[in-house]
């Protein structure tokens, strides 16, 4: 069923009777070509592309609970292509180029809204660093504007300028940055991989992974064996225990992260804003929630809730940059599970085993990847080859210290990243 404006009008005319189930809810076959192990936003995308691009049928994604239950449900959906170095920066570039159409491709509204992201800078290094950054995105052919205090104020009158610690100089803005609707791409991606004949099974979590003389010949789950000539793992917090299932340990440390959303309130926030001297970002939801975020729980964890210290820290953060936030009422906080690699950069490639792919290391900034992710992954099972704009997501340049892609030149320290 394509979705339009008249088919609103004509389904409201008759009573709503016509909808039907956005995605099939099919038992597992035997075997398949292609078994993706992680039904979240990267996941999905990489089975509507091996689909849609590629041509490929014979294709399952299993998912352990259900369909945007993971990350790609949990996130504060900053979706931006603001990166520095060569590698990263062409893969974000091509990913928000996916999301501006994504919503006609879909046949689905993922609700993107170009709204603008503006990175604010507290001193003049930091203000060099932005510099650099903005022409980095600039010549990468994406957008960058910097703006200094007196044009920030009359954008952002609410923040709180002149902070003893934290004075505020000016922002880099991002104009094409936005955010989308997170289950919407879930959602979306689901309904038009299973369009496209691909088996989507929940609760079907993946307890082992068979492999015979160097090649995987399928998985052990929860809902029986299934043979597949060629396995994707994608299972973000959880690829270092999934990756073990092969016998591969994963350079990924797990972590969760918390989010935050406040009572509804009337339009505030028009951008989504990011503090530089500290880990706080803020955006506003269409329903008039505030949707903020910060600093990693800093322990290894695969609960999806956090602790009270961090909540503390990102309220403190929230208030030294705008006080009048002091009023709002939080409503609802979660965590999610993120699979932080050592240079804050991601991993899509081969393994050692034949046959078997990973995609993973998205850190906390994996679902604005979610569109390329899934178009370099399923381009990469499908010829055997990188995509040429994930060529640098090397699973050995942990091994090798070769091609490291570290953005904020920080190492290994993960809440820098
Ligand atoms: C609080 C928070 C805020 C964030 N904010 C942003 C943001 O603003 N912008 C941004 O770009 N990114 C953000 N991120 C990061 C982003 O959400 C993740 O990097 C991204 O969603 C991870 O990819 P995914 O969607 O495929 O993960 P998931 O949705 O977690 O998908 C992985 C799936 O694998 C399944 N799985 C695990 N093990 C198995 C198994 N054994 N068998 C079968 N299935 C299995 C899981 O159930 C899960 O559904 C945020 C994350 C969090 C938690």
């Amino acid at each position: 069923m394509r979705y339009s404006a008249l088919k609103v009008f004509t389904q409201g005319l008759t009573g709503n009777k016509g909808w039907r189930p956005v995605w099939r809810n099919p038992d597992p076959k035997p075997e398949y070509d292609i078994v993706i192990i992680g039904g979240g936003g990267h996941g999905l995308s990489t089975a509507y592309y091996l689909a849609k691009k590629h041509g490929l049928k014979n294709i399952a994604v299993l998912e352990k609970g259900y369909i945007g239950g993971g990350n790609v449900g949990r996130n504060t959906t900053i979706v931006r292509a603001n990166y520095f170095l060569p590698g990263n920066s062409e893969f974000y570039s091509h990913s928000m180029k996916l999301w501006e159409g994504l919503s006609q491709d879909l046949n689905f509204n993922v609700m993107l809204s170009q709204r603008g992201v503006i990175s604010l800078f507290h001193s003049d290094g930091q203000r060099d660093a932005f510099v650099r950054r903005g022409n980095a995105m600039i010549n990468q052919g994406d957008d960058a504007v910097l703006l200094d205090r007196d044009g920030l104020q009359k954008m952002l009158p609410y923040l709180d300028y002149d902070n003893g610690r934290f004075p505020i100089y000016g922002g880099l803005l991002h104009p094409r940055g936005a955010t989308a609707r997170h289950d919407g791409v879930a959602w979306g991606y689901a309904r038009g991989a299973d369009q496209r004949g691909v088996d989507l099974i929940q609760n079907c979590e993946v307890t082992g992974i068979d492999i015979v003389g160097g090649k995987v010949t399928g998985v052990q789950t929860t809902r029986g064996a299934i043979r597949a000539k060629k396995v994707g793992i994608v299972v973000a917090g959880r690829s270092g225990q999934v990756a073990e299932m092969a016998g591969m340990r994963l350079p990924i440390e797990s972590h969760v992260l918390q989010a935050f959303v406040s009572e509804g309130l009337k339009p505030a926030i028009d951008h989504v804003i990011s503090f530089g001297m500290g880990h706080f970002y803020i955006s506003q939801s269409d329903k008039g929630g505030l949707v903020f975020g910060g600093d990693l729980d800093f322990y290894a964890s695969y609960a999806q809730r956090g602790n009270l210290p961090r909540k503390e820290q990102v309220m403190e953060a929230a208030m030294t940059l705008m006080p009048m936030i002091g009023k709002a009422k939080v409503l609802r906080s979660w965590g999610g599970i993120m699979d932080m690699t050592p240079d804050g950069s991601p991993i899509i490639d081969k393994t050692g085993t034949d046959g078997l792919f990973i995609d993973c290391g998205w850190c906390y900034g994996g679902f604005k990847a979610v569109p390329g992710s899934g178009d370099a992954f399923a381009h990469l099972i499908a010829t055997g080859q990188p995509h040429e704009t994930a060529r640098g997501f090397r699973l050995d340049r942990f091994r090798t210290g070769q091609g490291i892609m570290d953005e904020e030149g920080t190492g290994s320290q993960h809440n820098l990243h």
